[in-house]
């Protein structure tokens, strides 16, 4: 049967899907821009932006001819060739970023795998096999493979799947003490998110992140940060790191990097993937042409001053209209994140009413999304319109007002 002719619908999911989702009661056909539009025909204001992933919107027309032109020429030929849509993005992802280097995957767990068994590799040949211990944080979040489940920091992630992989080492985020109470020569890596994303939209402070990086270089350590969600301009930098003013070792970009078609990379330096040889670690989609050709698209858009510059204007924008809606229903107790990486915490009276109020959202034709139980999270497109703005603050009022009533 041809596939348009099968009628599929919310209560399909039910019945065809892995249950480890519970999406929203619509099924979205069409984006355009900022706007959605759901199989009923109802439309939608987008400020969940695919989790941080169509940074430029939906069906941006760059991205969507970019798609096409490279559709009719090669999709895909494996890393036994290399195709120069990956050797281009590699090149100008090294000359906009610290890196020297690119290793290529398909999404953010694939992207700090390859992190992570670097960051051991790199320990284990220069310095010993003992070099293992993985410092990294609650609440943190890296992916769903078993590695980077075992380095987030939210064991209802982690557990019921068997033995984990070992030395791996959990503390409270924002807190150099408590780094510096279980660091020593041992230690291969911090791993951090510079904002972290999924565990509530909290930014790292300054002393914080400079802290970690002078602890890397007293122990021989390497700073991984884990740049899926905050990179690729979310934070009106490209990457996240820029504000702190420290240099990582490796860091990795996923989300935005392919505005919505699945890419991700590792970048590091010379002297770090110097260890690697071929074999030691692969992927058979990685540093695919289709991917790359998207990818280098999006980030010639986004890596330029009027996107970049246009991330703080919007952000004032969104901040201004949560202060309004918390003068009016008192339910907010801080507007937190960077750029455009925004989370609205729930005051103690309103705690764990996120879900209801991204559900009343949807009802009220727009989408958000939460982290954790108390907190909305705002992660729009970088060149969403104003007006866009304007009209599903508007609707989100309206959302709140339904549950709070
Ligand atoms: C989303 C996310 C990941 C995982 O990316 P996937 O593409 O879902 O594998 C890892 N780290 C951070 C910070 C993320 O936000």
């Amino acid at each position: 049967m041809a596939a348009e002719n099968l009628a599929v619908s919310r209560e399909t999911f039910d019945n065809v899907i892995l249950p480890v989702y519970a999406p929203v009661q619509f099924v979205p056909v069409k984006g355009k821009g900022s706007r959605v539009w759901d199989q009923q025909g109802k439309e939608y204001i987008d400020f969940s932006g695919g989790i941080a992933v169509t940074a430029l919107g939906h069906c941006h027309p760059a991205l969507v001819e970019t798609l096409k032109s490279q559709g009719e020429t090669l999709w895909h030929t494996s890393n036994v060739f290399t195709n120069e849509p990956a050797l281009r993005l590699a090149s100008k992802l090294i000359a906009a970023t610290f890196a020297e280097r690119v290793f290529f995957g398909n999404s953010g767990a694939e992207a700090n795998e390859a992190a992570f068994k670097l960051a051991r590799y790199y320990a284990c040949k220069k310095h010993s096999p003992f070099k293992s211990k993985i410092i990294a944080f609650h609440n943190a979040f890296h992916g769903r493979t078993l590695f980077t489940v075992s380095v987030g920091g939210q064991p209802k992630y982690s557990d019921g799947f068997g033995p984990k992989p070992a030395d791996i080492v959990h503390v409270p985020f924002n807190d150099l003490a408590a780094v510096k109470a279980v660091i020593d020569d041992h230690t291969c890596a911090i791993v951090v998110e510079p904002i972290q994303g999924e565990g509530g939209v909290m930014p790292a402070t300054p002393e914080f992140m400079q802290g970690l990086r002078a602890l890397c270089d007293q122990h021989n350590a390497l700073l991984v940060l884990d740049e899926v969600q905050s990179g690729m301009g979310r934070s009106g930098k490209l990457f996240a790191y820029e504000h702190y003013g420290i240099k990582p070792d490796i860091i990795t970009t996923a989300k935005a990097l392919g505005g919505g078609f699945p890419v991700s990379a590792m970048l590091t330096t010379h002297e770090i993937a110097s260890v690697m040889a071929p074999g030691v670690h692969g992927t058979t989609y990685g540093g695919n042409p289709l991917a790359c050709a998207i990818a280098e698209t999006a980030l010639d858009i986004i890596n330029t001053p009027e996107v970049l510059n246009g991330v703080d204007a919007r952000r004032e924008q969104f901040v201004s209209a949560l202060q309004k809606i918390n003068e009016q229903f008192d339910i907010f107790s801080e507007i937190r994140g960077k750029g455009l990486l925004l989370g609205a915490v729930l005051n103690a009276q309103h705690a764990s009413k996120a879900r209801d109020i991204l559900n009343a959202s949807a009802a009220e034709g727009l989408m958000v999304l939460t982290a954790g139980s108390d907190v909305i999270r705002f992660v729009p497109s970088l060149v969403i319109e104003p007006t866009d703005i304007a009209e599903g603050m508007a609707r989100f009022a309206r959302a709140i007002a339904k549950v709070l009533n």
